[in-house]
């Protein structure tokens, strides 16, 4: 029993061991969103490139130099068109609230008993 019980340790540290070694070549393998091979031993790759860890998925997300320049520009126009969308919501909540005056007032049910 006894020794099946260290075998069984063992194995769990191997696993994590393998774990790791997982995690390493998940990061060696391509861009996650072009698929562009991604060279570990390429010091200039390995410079431009974007590592992004999700320790709470425990994934690791690799993107090339293009690809991180997109997603920069897609959030900098997602930011312009949120500012964009803030304006537009107040001006539509300015507008509701000239409406809202017109409507009755809800409470005149608490003249029922
Ligand atoms: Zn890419």
């Amino acid at each position: 029993m006894k020794s099946i019980k260290n075998n069984e340790h063992q194995k769990q540290e191997k696993k994590d061991i393998k774990q790791k070694i997982m995690m390493f070549d998940r990061l060696g393998n391509e861009c996650l969103t072009c698929h562009a091979p991604f060279d570990k031993m390429n010091k200039e790759q390995v410079k431009t490139w974007t590592v992004v860890v999700r320790e709470k998925e425990n994934k690791i997300h690799l993107y090339c130099p293009t690809c991180i320049e997109k997603a920069q520009q897609i959030i900098k126009d997602f930011k312009e068109r949120k500012l964009n969308e803030q304006v537009k919501e107040k001006a539509s909540e300015e507008i509701q609230e000239t409406k809202d005056g017109s409507i009755g007032n809800p409470d005149s049910d608490n003249t029922k008993t």
